[in-house]
């Protein structure tokens, strides 16, 4: 019998990055409570991929730019597993176009899901941690928030958004013991990079120093380092996981 694993929460479980964090954390000594939207057979691979790797998970769904919805997923998660130790902040969607073409709808869901749905669940999960006093949150920014990207005005701003909001948070809660801090990813092989046009690619993997797209597994070591009692002194910052993309190298 496992006991006194500690928690964490990863939002957009389902698949790709938000399941490699949940995967490596578990690996890490982490139990799971595995958050997803809409796919449920999906977080279900997840929760057994984390099982598989030695945690303890359950899969909850919610839309976590719902408010009341994300009071509801952390309670159901400490209900479950136990108080809540790590918090990813991974959920996120795109809907690309030219600010010109940019609908008041795209604009509106992508900061919905990507940047409310981050304040929505760090406002009830920090909570039992400041009680605690111990806690660590990763929030899932992008390269794009440093660089900006054409076609991408929403998501720049969801994803600064998202840095402003975490160094704020590391601020405010340091005096728990909390830390808070920011992986920025590059161009990481997923569902949602899956369908960009073969030249835009092509263009992103001309640009990344080291010569190739990350994978979710990169950007999740990251977070589990950032999760580790060995990061214990590192709050505030934002950590690019991008192959040198926003680094300055020209090669
Ligand atoms: P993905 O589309 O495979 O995964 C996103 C996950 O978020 C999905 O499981 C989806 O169901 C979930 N999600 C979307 N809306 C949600 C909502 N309202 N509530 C709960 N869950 C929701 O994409 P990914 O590439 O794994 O991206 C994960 C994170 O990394 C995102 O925040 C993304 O913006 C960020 N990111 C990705 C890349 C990349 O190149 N793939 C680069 C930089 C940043």
């Amino acid at each position: 019998m496992m006991l006194d694993r500690p928690v964490a929460l990863v939002t957009g479980a389902s698949r790709g990055i938000g399941r490699a964090c949940a995967v490596e954390l578990a690996r890490s000594g982490f139990d799971i409570a595995v958050n997803y939207l809409a796919d449920e057979a999906g977080a279900l691979e997840t929760v057994r991929l984390v099982e598989q790797a030695g945690g303890r998970a359950v899969a909850l769904q919610c839309d976590v730019s719902m408010y009341d919805a994300a009071k509801h997923l952390v309670q159901c998660s400490e209900e479950l597993l136990g108080p809540i130790e790590v918090l990813v902040g991974n959920a996120g969607i795109t809907r690309d176009a030219l600010l010109i073409r940019m609908s008041e709808d795209d604009w509106d869901q992508v900061l919905d899901t990507n940047l409310k749905g981050v304040y929505n669940v760090t406002k009830w999960a920090v909570r039992s941690m400041a009680r605690r006093r111990r806690g660590r949150i990763v929030n899932i920014s992008s390269v794009v928030a440093l660089r900006g990207n054409p076609g991408q005005a929403n998501y720049a701003a969801a994803k600064a958004g998202i840095i402003g909001f975490t160094k704020s948070l590391a601020k405010e809660m340091a005096r728990y013991g909390i830390t808070a801090n920011v992986v920025a990813p590059g161009y990481i092989s997923t569902d949602m990079t899956e369908n960009l046009p073969l030249d835009v690619k092509e263009a992103f993997k001309r640009q990344i120093p080291l010569g190739r797209p990350g994978t979710p597994a990169d950007v999740a070591y990251a977070v589990a380092f950032l999760s580790s009692p060995q990061a214990g002194y590192i709050t505030g910052q934002v950590l690019p996981v991008d192959g040198g993309l926003s680094s300055g190298l020209i090669l």
